[in-house]
């Protein structure tokens, strides 16, 4: 076992002189015994984690807010890993918008590593990710929440439902009130038709959640389709 871990540092030492690693959020270089791939320890230690009472309170806080607005909402319960500020909300940045679709490994490692219940929350479950409408697809060459959905669901062993939600517009939230947004997704969503049993636990799986208009919109459209048992995670929360 020695002379493998002696080998394989061996290798790490020539890979990381020849193509050397930098940190993803600082640019500094990444030490020889760096426990992942594109971050530095000390980004990753200002990142405030967010627990499972604090995620309860959260999402039970958008229920009253939507409902407060007269909005019904369906979703049962919602997970977050962080708040989005700092170097976690550069993290979902750079794996959005700049190709950083390698970031999704080591943010998975960071994950299993913190210990965080996002295994247990989607236990049993179906993950559905958030559907990228097909321009943006095509900007980005991949989509974000398949991404993660593909990751948790390789890491937890569930399945993941790729095209069970579509989107039918295009659906640019940026610089839109809370009400502009909840009234501009509100009917976008549709959920296709199948023969997946309407008893399922339901994980729909979202980068991040800001007002939360997005999200609820494709809860709605799986109740539409029959669906009651709806939840959300998302890797992080504004
Ligand atoms: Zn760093």
């Amino acid at each position: 076992m020695e002379v493998l871990a002696k080998g394989k540092r061996f290798w790490r030492i020539l890979f990381d002189a020849l193509f050397p690693r930098t940190c993803v959020i600082c640019q500094k270089p990444l030490g020889i015994d760096s426990s992942y791939d594109h971050l530095c320890d000390r980004c990753l230690s200002s990142i405030i984690w967010t627990n499972v009472q604090e995620s309860e309170n959260l999402f039970n806080r958008y229920k009253w807010e939507t409902e407060e607005r007269g909005q019904k909402i369906f979703f049962n319960r919602g997970m977050t890993c962080w708040e989005h500020s700092g170097a976690a909300r550069q993290l979902i940045l750079a794996m959005k918008y700049k190709g950083g679709n390698f970031l999704i490994r080591d943010i998975i490692a960071m994950i299993k590593q913190s210990g965080h219940h996002v295994l247990d929350f989607v236990k049993n479950s179906l993950l559905v990710p958030v559907p990228t409408h097909y321009f943006k697809r095509v900007q980005r060459d991949y989509s974000q929440t398949e991404l993660i959905a593909d990751s948790l669901s390789r890491y937890a062993r569930v399945p993941v439902a790729k095209k069970l939600l579509v989107c039918k517009n295009h659906c640019a939230q940026t610089n839109l009130t809370t009400e502009e947004r909840l009234l501009n997704v509100k009917n976008i969503f549709r959920c296709n038709e199948s023969n997946i049993d309407k008893s399922t636990r339901i994980v729909i799986v979202d980068d991040v959640i800001t007002t939360g208009a997005t999200l609820f919109a494709c809860c709605t459209a799986m109740h539409r389709r029959g669906f009651r048992d709806v939840n959300i995670l998302t890797l992080s929360h504004s």
